[in-house]
């Protein structure tokens, strides 16, 4: 109880206050969502993204190894012709602070899954052994199969597909715990 007290108050620090804890057997991992990772997003090959990425039933079995998930909803008002890369580093930098800080708290299985495709890099190697930055790169929801659509709405959270350009657009992380 303390943990999620200290947790919570961090996030708030962090400036990342739109969140919910959900039990992770209500993540929704498909096999759809692989597929339209191999086919129609430009992301595919980058370092965690697939085939950098563990099967789909490998992603499935990974999440019943969780009892606590954290969900986190970012907003932010975007040109898909000129993305906030600032913006989406600023905010994996701070993601990346609260998986630390979590398993600081004595959680030693805490593991992000990041709200983008990693971009740390300017030119990603596009795999994981030649990664330059093994340590920080995390991969998205979605690169680990997860039906980012269903899981927000399950756990009670609006999520709405970004119809104009600009327009606000929803990136959500998924903190694991133990
Ligand atoms: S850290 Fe760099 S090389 Fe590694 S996956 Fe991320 S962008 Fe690619």
């Amino acid at each position: 109880m303390n943990n999620i007290i200290d947790t919570e108050k961090y996030l708030n620090a962090l400036d990342l206050s739109d969140f919910k804890w959900i039990n992770p057997k209500d993540i929704v991992v498909s096999q759809w969502v692989r597929v339209k990772c191999e086919f129609g997003c430009s992301d595919y090959g980058l370092g965690t993204c697939p085939p950098n990425t563990p099967s789909v039933k490998e992603c499935s079995d990974f999440f019943k190894e969780y009892s606590r998930a954290l969900v986190i909803r970012l907003n932010k008002v975007a040109d898909r012709n000129n993305y906030p890369s600032n913006w989406s580093r600023d905010m994996t930098n701070k993601l990346l602070k609260l998986e630390r800080h979590v398993f600081l708290q004595g959680h030693p299985k805490a593991f992000l899954l990041n709200q983008t495709c990693c971009c740390l890099c300017k030119d990603c190697s596009g795999d994981r052994l030649s990664c330059k930055d093994k340590k920080n790169s995390r991969p998205s929801p979605e690169a680990f199969a997860v039906d980012v659509y269903q899981t927000v709405k399950n756990c009670g959270l609006e999520i709405t597909v970004v119809k104009e350009n600009p327009g606000e657009m929803n990136r959500i992380a998924i903190l694991l715990i133990e």
